[in-house]
């Protein structure tokens, strides 16, 4: 029981590979000495949640999932510095060690005696409290719009903050054309956003024409449906036939990986961030080597890039795109239509604010 918060919270918890969450209530968490314990505002529902849920991604159950959190501290274990009760944080979300070689870089999700995962290894946010390491959490900027709009920050900390990266890792510059495949998914959508300020010319990549008409309305130059025909095909006519300079696959299905393969002009660079189990893909060293184009891994973010996105939005540079909206208690209506792949842009839970 910590003092002035209630002393039971309701918790989606998910016991079963597979199965439902249920709805629970709980005993408050208990925040060790290096742990803040966070009143829960808004929690993003993407496809890392639903991997995990569904058992693509190993997760430790039951557990509590969720790790796109935007909330208030409301109380601190004994040994917490920098942070005080009633700042709004949202967290990094791998349980990374703060000691090692990769973390002290600034490579967190590198890290070499990681614990984890919020959300999969340890209780996460769809729960209207949660206890976290503080070393995972960053303020929040007062400008953004927390009280109005919880759900569009609570996202910013990864379907905003990994494609900022992606910027970086492959080296986005202007005038170059970046393939978008998965573009109007959670995470693509903000891609487009984030390839379109570093003044490249977007093609978004993605099924039918509600999904190419986001992707658009997010900033995409020119558009590719996959249902039409080949992704490369369409992307070399796109470029006179030179191919694109960067690909970026949020699919990472073995065709798709292997389509934005074939679709790299010479001096290109391939981004691989999310990859199901047996996305294995051929790839030529001739045709590498000749055309000295790149494989690159991109994964998850560090703590800067989370505030560098955060200052993104607040600048108004990018914009958070939430698209559907659920209580708590709806966590599995949310599920259910990212199984079907049936979301564009991000879905989130809000948590009652009466709570
Ligand atoms: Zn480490």
């Amino acid at each position: 029981m910590v003092d002035g918060i209630v002393a039971v919270v309701r918790a989606m918890v998910l016991y079963a590979v597979g199965a439902p969450f249920e709805l629970e209530e709980r005993p408050v968490p208990r925040p060790a000495p290096d742990e803040a314990l966070i009143k829960v505002r808004a929690c993003g529902a993407g496809l890392t949640v639903h991997h995990a849920k569904v058992g693509t991604s190993p997760a430790t159950l039951p557990v509590i999932m969720g790790h796109e959190i935007a909330g208030e501290i409301v109380a601190l274990g004994s040994a917490v510095q920098g942070l005080e009760i009633g700042d709004r944080v949202t967290p990094h979300f791998y349980l990374f060690c703060g000691r090692c070689r990769y973390c002290l870089t600034m490579r967190e999700p590198l890290c070499e005696n990681t614990g984890g995962y919020i959300g999969r290894q340890r209780d996460g946010g769809y729960a209207e409290y949660v206890a976290l390491p503080a070393r995972n959490l960053i303020k929040i900027p007062a400008e953004l719009p927390y009280d109005a709009h919880p759900e569009q920050v609570a996202v910013i900390c990864d379907a905003i903050a990994t494609p900022y990266k992606v910027t970086r890792r492959a080296r986005i510059r202007p005038l170059e054309d970046v393939l978008v495949i998965g573009a109007a998914g959670g995470v693509g959508i903000h891609m487009v956003q984030l390839a379109r300020f570093f003044q490249a010319r977007v093609l978004a990549a993605d099924r039918g024409e509600a999904k190419l008409d986001a992707a658009k309305s997010a900033g995409a130059h020119e558009t590719i449906d996959a249902l039409v025909g080949p992704i490369d095909a369409q992307a070399r006519k796109l470029t006179d036939g030179r191919g694109a300079d960067v690909v970026v696959d949020f699919v990472a299905s073995p065709e798709t990986l292997q389509a934005g393969l074939a679709a790299l002009a010479p001096g290109g660079r391939l981004a691989i961030l999310s990859v199901h189990r047996d996305s294995r893909f051929n790839v030529d060293p001739l045709w590498m080597l000749n055309g000295e184009r790149e494989v690159i891994g991109s994964r998850y973010v560090t703590r800067q890039e989370i505030v560098d996105a955060l200052e993104l939005v607040r600048r108004g540079h990018i914009r958070p795109i939430v698209t559907r909206i659920f209580a708590l208690e709806e966590a599995e209506q949310a599920h259910e239509l990212l199984g079907q792949g049936a979301t564009i842009g991000r879905a989130a839970l809000v948590m009652d604010s009466e709570t």
